[in-house]
């Protein structure tokens, strides 16, 4: 059935077309018969809805490639396809005020703040509850060594900001649903794709020089339709990504034999640092969410993370208190840099350097329900081909120690998004893999390092063994107190593209 539907989108009074159908019934183009060839040459050359974008998952990146589009002027007045079956991108996402946080939260860097800021995302954020945080305290249960973190050590107001990826996803599509660019949303998941126009058969479609879909991507998806899009494919459609299977794109990476377990927890004070302590089988980390509330992303292998899962409330709750406090380990020796011993680092020393262990805030109360992750690194060996660019887990999978998956997801929307308006500008075809290889080589890079320290982290704590034990504490101690490698490694974790290198 051909036709168009309006739908609303997002709840707002925005009206997104489910547009034109056109069915691609394989089976009867497989079947042979003169009928359906003729239905086939029907739908190959009558004029469907074409789009200049397509962008396969409406999740936390697609979404930000979309709003980046739509902000620039070079790329607004594109047609942009979203393609996600997740019933939030039409019927739009409840957040109830007095709801506790949800436990899917992420840590936002200072460098994704200006970029949502630039596309005009940040202010639905700041309506929802959302905790910037300026102060971080980094340990290990060996009690040798810590850091303490402070936005005045980079002269910056914070490090960054906790937000719920409920929050996230709602603020960007209020962006995307009062920008003023074509946008449609196709509730349904991808099924499977044609990047090469040629390879449709001769006989529907007469010569491939004049097939009407030739310079076109086509996307088959599981409610039956079925679109072109001209340009880009952008596969935003998470780890498990389909856009990535289709294309042949092949991955290199590993499982942590770890899981995450995440939860939102309620002290009896406000928490506004960010804690994490590294422990025998993964770090736990506390991370402030407004009020009283913090959110728990603890690591550890399955069959602890069965076991955490499965007990009573208030034995999870102790369980939580003891990885905090004094179990597996004394606390750090306090030092201060007022301290003798500390004065040949002499100008060296940050402002921080000084401020003494702290044990985080108690917790009281189970907040929500407790989730698992199982963790694995992936990371796909190209980003790009013709048509097609991976951006978000669907390009690279990382290790959450460091909360930084989606910010990288996001630089790799906001460059594809400046390369596209790069191409436009200079009147190149947005599909062609030679303009895309710059989104590649430029955000490449920049993740496989990001993802060689996360992982080089992980292993390094991975491993319980007394020498190692001391020159981890080492570097704890050297963080903490040498101002050009503190400053660094605050301004690489802020998205600041600078290595964690003394300079
Ligand atoms: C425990 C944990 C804690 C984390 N904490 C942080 C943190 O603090 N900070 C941080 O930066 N990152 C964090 N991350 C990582 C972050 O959650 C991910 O990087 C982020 O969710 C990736 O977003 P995405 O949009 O690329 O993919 P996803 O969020 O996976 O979204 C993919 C979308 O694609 C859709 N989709 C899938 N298949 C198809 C298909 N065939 N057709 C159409 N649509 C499809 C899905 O419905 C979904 O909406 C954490 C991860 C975990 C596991």
């Amino acid at each position: 059935m051909n036709r168009l539907l309006a739908r609303r989108f997002a709840g707002n009074s925005c009206l997104v077309r489910v547009p034109w159908r056109s069915f691609c019934d394989a089976a009867a183009v497989n079947s042979g018969t003169a009928q359906a060839k003729h239905a086939e040459k029907q739908r190959l050359t009558s004029h469907s809805e074409e789009y200049d974008v397509a962008i396969v998952g409406g999740g936390m990146v697609g979404m930000a490639v979309a709003c980046s589009l739509a902000s620039m002027s070079l790329t607004k007045h594109l047609n942009v396809a979203i393609i996600d079956s997740n019933p939030a991108l039409v019927n739009g996402i409840t957040i109830k005020k007095e709801d506790p946080p949800d436990p899917r939260v992420s840590t936002v860097t200072p460098a994704t703040i200006s970029l949502f800021k630039e596309i005009g995302a940040w202010e639905y954020v700041q309506q929802h509850r959302h905790a910037y945080f300026d102060k971080m305290q980094v340990w290990d249960y060996t009690g040798l060594g810590y850091t303490r973190y402070n936005a005045r050590d980079v002269s910056k107001e914070v490090l960054g900001c906790v937000v719920e990826n409920k929050v996230l996803q709602s603020s960007l599509l209020s962006c995307i649903q009062n920008a003023d660019i074509r946008k449609t949303v196709f509730p349904a998941r991808l099924t499977s794709m044609n990047l090469n126009p040629s390879s449709i058969p001769t006989e529907l479609n007469g010569t491939s020089s004049t097939s009407p879909w030739r310079g076109f991507a086509r996307l088959e998806l599981s409610d039956g339709t079925c679109i072109h899009a001209k340009l880009v494919q952008v596969g935003a459609d998470g780890s498990k990504s389909n856009v990535r299977e289709l294309s042949g794109f092949k991955t290199t990476g590993w499982n942590y034999a770890q899981n995450a377990i995440i939860c939102t927890v309620e002290h009896t004070v406000e928490n506004n640092c960010a804690w994490q302590r590294f422990l025998p089988s993964g770090p736990i980390a506390v991370l402030p969410i407004g009020e009283n509330f913090s959110n728990i992303v603890w690591t550890m292998s399955p069959n602890e993370s069965s076991e955490l899962k499965s007990l009573t409330e208030s034995d999870f709750i102790k369980s939580v208190n003891h990885a905090l406090d004094y179990g597996y380990g004394p606390h750090p020796k306090s030092s201060s840099a007022r301290d003798g011993d500390l004065s040949w680092f002499g100008a060296g020393l940050t402002s921080s350097a000084g401020e003494g262990f702290t044990v985080p805030p108690r917790v009281v109360r189970l907040a929500s329900e407790r989730m698992v992750f199982p963790l694995s690194l992936k990371h796909a060996n190209s980003y790009v081909a013709k048509h097609v660019a991976l951006v978000g887990d669907a390009a690279h999978t990382v290790h959450p120690l460091a909360g930084q998956g989606v910010n990288l997801g996001f630089g790799d929307a906001f460059a594809l998004s400046r390369v596209i308006g790069e191409g436009i500008a200079v009147g190149s075809d947005i599909g062609e893999v030679s303009l895309l290889r710059r989104y590649e080589a430029e955000r490449r890079p920049a993740n496989i390092v990001m993802m060689a320290i996360l992982d080089g982290f992980q292993k390094v704590y991975s491993i319980d063994f007394g020498p190692l034990n001391i020159v981890r504490a080492a570097a704890f101690n050297a963080a903490n107190y040498f101002s050009p490698l503190k400053r660094n490694i605050i301004s690489y974790a802020s998205g600041e593209q600078r290595l964690p290198l003394f300079t």
